[in-house]
């Protein structure tokens, strides 16, 4: 895993760091404690349907409520988990939290699918497409209420293993997207071997569009790209109403990002919906 996303943030813990070998081991039995004993929580970012400004899915992303350091986003603590081999056992913690959270919308008349992230090593967890079957019909979920995240490292590392294991979920009902579309090191060809439902942008291509042509031209080549092989295509890191506006000039299915919606806590997402809806409702 690549912390990617946020940068702002301090590492917990570097592996390179061999002098604090007991702020690690301190750290790690945090981290057990914090997965077992519910201190993970979900922050959900809105996914906007273009052109209709609808939103039908919401992303869940993990942060840490961490007892003396306050919220930890995941870049500060997802190298942890993977080295700490806690990845299994936070991915099903994060599936199970965020089912609950399905179906509680479900349960108050407002559907929304989730889509969660899983890294390259809890995709290849043979039980995994098993257990999440279990996990959505025990809460009564059709398999479409969930979107899973993966990215362009798991399906480099081992084609013949992804293919199975992504058929597989896909075969459920389950929607398959690859995250941080085009900044990875994999060759196009898994497109047109593997079930995949959607793509997402990285927004490393969207941010500079405004002012570059050729980011600009490249977004709409992958939105192209995208549907002629039947998939959608999302744009992450939308920032700015310039760019949101453009997406929806090259036909692009959804968009996330900062000009939206920062992810967000359940009842600050719950009251951003209602106006929300009560806008497209009126628009
Ligand atoms: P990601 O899946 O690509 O998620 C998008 C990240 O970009 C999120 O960072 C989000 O807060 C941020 N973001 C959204 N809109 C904007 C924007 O307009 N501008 C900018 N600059 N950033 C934006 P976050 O929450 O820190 O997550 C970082 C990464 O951590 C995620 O990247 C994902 O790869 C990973 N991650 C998050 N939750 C989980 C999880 O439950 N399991 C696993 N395995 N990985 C997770
Ligand atoms: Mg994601
Ligand atoms: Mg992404
Ligand atoms: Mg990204």
């Amino acid at each position: 895993y690549k912390a990617k996303a946020g940068g702002t943030g301090h590492h917990v813990y570097r592996s390179s760091d061999d002098s604090h070998g007991d702020a690690r081991l301190r750290t790690v039995q945090e981290l057990r404690l914090a997965i077992h004993e519910d201190q993970l929580v979900l922050h959900y970012q809105p996914k906007i349907d273009l052109p209709t400004g609808q939103v039908n899915c919401v992303e869940a992303l993990v942060r840490w409520q961490h007892p003396a350091r306050g919220l930890l986003q995941p870049g500060q603590f997802l190298d942890l988990v993977e080295e700490s081999g806690l990845m299994h056992a936070m991915t099903h913690v994060v599936l199970d939290k965020a089912l609950d959270q399905a179906a509680l919308w479900r349960a108050e008349g407002h559907p929304l699918a989730v889509a969660v992230n899983l890294s390259a090593r809890s995709l290849l967890d043979a039980e995994l497409p098993a257990r999440v079957r279990a996990q959505l019909s025990s809460r009564g979920l059709p398999t479409s209420a969930l979107t899973l995240e993966i990215t362009e490292e798991f399906l480099l590392n081992d084609r013949e293993r992804a293919q199975e294991i992504l058929t597989q979920l896909r075969e459920t009902g389950i929607r398959i997207a690859v995250d941080d579309f085009g900044t990875g090191y994999s060759s196009l060809a898994y497109l047109r071997d593997l079930p995949i439902d959607e793509l997402k942008l990285d927004r490393s291509f969207i941010m500079p569009m405004a002012d570059d042509a050729r980011a600009a031209a490249l977004v709409s080549s992958i939105v192209d790209l995208a549907h002629s092989l039947g998939m959608s295509a999302v744009a992450e890191g939308v920032e700015d109403a310039v760019a949101y506006d453009e997406l929806v000039r090259y036909g692009c299915d959804q968009a996330q990002g900062f000009h939206l919606s920062r992810p967000l806590p359940v009842a600050d997402l719950d009251a951003w919906l209602l106006l929300r809806r009560a806008a497209v409702a009126t628009a």
